[in-house]
């Protein structure tokens, strides 16, 4: 499987971690859109939310989101505020096909986003 973010999860590149989940890992942006920005991704291989199974939405999705929520806190993004962001597909400005949540915080951020 040549996918980027299922190297990072069985640790053949090298990535910054910030936290691990059941499932699913935090590591920070090679090119970071704010201060913070950290990726929160399932450690099997899902291209995209759409292509998870009716049974596996709902925990992947909520475990995704209770570690971006962690990891927000830890890192002292809570009180200030932060974004969490799931672009999806072509037209969602997705450009690696491995679900992902953004983090992204430690900047005002704008909105409508581009
Ligand atoms: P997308 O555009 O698909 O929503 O987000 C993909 C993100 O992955 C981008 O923000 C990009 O900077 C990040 N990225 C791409 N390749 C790597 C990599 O090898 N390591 C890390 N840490 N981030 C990456
Ligand atoms: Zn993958």
């Amino acid at each position: 499987m040549d996918c980027i973010f299922c190297r990072i999860a069985a640790g053949e590149i090298p990535a910054d971690v910030v936290a691990r989940g059941e499932g699913a890992l935090a590591f920070r942006d090679l090119n970071p859109q704010a201060p913070t920005h950290v990726l929160v991704i399932p450690r099997h291989h899902v291209p995209s939310a759409g292509h998870l199974t009716d049974a596996e939405r709902a925990p992947v999705l909520g475990e995704l989101m209770r570690l971006a929520v962690e990891v927000a806190a830890q890192l002292g993004l809570a009180d200030q505020g932060y974004r969490l962001v799931v672009n999806t597909g072509a037209n969602g400005g997705q450009t690696v096909d491995h679900l992902h949540v953004h983090l992204l915080g430690g900047r005002q951020m704008r909105w409508p986003p581009g």
